[in-house]
């Protein structure tokens, strides 16, 4: 496939990975380089994707973005004072980094709040357990449950159990998550988180505990959203750390009864308001036509969401900030979309959805960053047999990062899979998630465990992203 273009693609990449001098950074052999392009391919690939990675990589902005969002606002709950301060902070960034349109979509919310929430082993032998509630769930009386402990090693083992017989108990679900880059082993671990509650209530229980969905072994809890079944009665459902799940493990293990006391005093608040915060880079020719990429605005409330999402906030605004720095003009327009209240079900994504209804026939693309801030080492179609064709054309233009596509398909990311079910085509870029589920929803999800390296890492391969969804000429919504 070698050819004139090609070859000066080659050329310009290299050149850049050996000005930037991140060790690294650049492709790793001439063969992977030359893979199917087209002529368009090679006018993009010439000195304006050169200085998408020069400003980038030799930045700061999504790193200070996230810095300045975790440091002056802190923790972000759905539908909280803070998260409404978020969106005044959002507005007030975009519109300094130069975005056009600035605005807010507002709606309202279930609100929820934490209280105390305290549990001890009461019998074999006393001692502390930590312990955080669940979002939504009900609260525990004032006092407590204090009951016999029924062990199920994992959720199966709870849901495979005949429909009664847990009368008053407390139903413990442990159950190890597993490690992993792309973050599979989230989905089969968070069911008890999900279901828990209503499973456990079927079988007459008064409360839940389960094993933290996380792959830490420190002593914080992990919290994150749980679902009542209508029809059910609600019980309440806490989430304890990874290292006291493994005590009452190897206590159970040792054929002890165990009687445990379980305080939580979480509360409903009613309607609360959130909303999604939206900027934008006008295109230059084709300004109906929109490239969206997305984060959530919302955290959980124990640490202060660095890394889910404010690193996907500061990486979503940066890379637009690199395109105005850079002084290139998109064709289309580039829409950065903060989304409200993911956490507790995807309530901006959807609110997105309904409020843009009209528009989405304009939306070429949308891509979404909500993964950490670990690097990215792939990128990834959605549904449509056009990203497919997106991908392919355009993978040799983010070699330069380390970044290679990956097969399949993607369902682009959480905030984004509203519009997507509506037949907006995605594209992901996949980021390097071994470490994510270690901090993920817990008090040690802050500032200091991002990498400004990775951050400017990931800020460059969006910025590519979205400058060439902005100027291709490729249908992503071709079947
Ligand atoms: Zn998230």
């Amino acid at each position: 496939m070698t050819s004139f273009s090609n070859t000066r693609l080659l050329i310009k990449i290299l050149a850049s990975s050996t000005l930037l001098g991140c060790s690294d950074v650049g492709p790793n052999n001439r063969n992977e380089v030359e893979i199917t392009q087209n002529t368009e391919t090679s006018v993009l690939a010439d000195e304006n994707i050169q200085k998408i990675y020069d400003t980038a990589l030799n930045g700061l902005h999504s790193y200070e973005i996230t810095k300045s969002l975790t440091t002056e606002i802190g923790p972000r709950l759905a539908g909280s004072r803070n998260e409404a301060r978020a969106r005044k902070w959002a507005t007030k960034k975009m519109n300094s980094l130069g975005f056009k349109k600035v605005r807010i979509d507002n709606f309202d919310i279930p609100g929820w709040e934490r209280g105390v929430e305290t549990a001890s082993i009461m019998s074999p032998s006393r001692q502390q357990l930590f312990v955080t509630a669940l979002g939504g769930s009900v609260a525990t009386p004032a006092k407590g449950v204090r009951a016999d402990v029924a062990y199920f090693e994992n959720f199966d083992a709870l849901t495979s159990s005949p429909e009664s017989g847990l009368d008053g108990k407390i139903v413990y679900i442990s159950g190890k998550m597993k490690k992993a880059r792309d973050g599979a082993g989230y989905g089969p671990a968070n069911q008890k988180r999900r279901s828990g509650a209503t499973e456990a209530a079927k079988r007459g229980a008064a409360a839940v505990i389960i094993r933290s969905v996380g792959t830490d072994s420190h002593r914080f809890p992990h919290t994150g959203q749980m679902r009542y079944q209508d029809g059910v009665k609600k019980i309440p459902i806490g989430a304890i750390s990874a290292p006291d799940a493994d005590q009452l493990d190897r206590i159970f293990k040792d054929g002890k009864n165990v009687k445990l006391n379980l305080r939580l005093t979480p509360k409903s608040v009613g309607p609360k308001p959130s909303g999604n915060v939206i900027g934008e880079i006008v295109g230059s020719e084709k300004p109906d036509e929109i490239i969206l990429i997305g984060a959530h605005l919302d955290s959980w409330d124990l640490g202060t969401g660095a890394i889910d999402d404010g690193a996907g906030v500061g990486i979503a605004m940066g890379a637009a900030q690199v395109l105005l720095e850079s002084g290139l003009k998109p064709k289309r327009t580039i829409r950065v979309v903060l989304y409200g209240s993911e956490e507790v079900g995807l309530l901006g994504g959807k609110a997105y959805a309904e409020q843009h209804n009209d528009e989405l026939a304009n939306h070429i693309v949308a891509t979404e960053s909500d993964f950490g801030a670990g690097k990215i080492y792939g990128f990834q179609a959605g549904k449509t047999t056009g990203s497919k064709l997106f991908v392919s054309n355009y993978a040799s233009m983010f070699k330069g990062l380390n970044i290679a596509a990956i097969e399949g398909e993607s369902d682009g990311g959480p905030d984004i899979g509203p519009i997507a079910a509506l037949g907006v085509p995605t594209v992901r870029l996949n980021q390097d998630g071994t470490d994510y589920f270690d901090l993920h929803h817990t008090p040690d999800d802050t500032f200091d465990k991002i990498d400004p390296d990775a951050m400017a890492q990931n800020v460059a391969a969006y910025a590519t992203l979205i400058w060439l969804a902005s100027e291709t000429d490729i249908d992503l919504r071709g079947q």
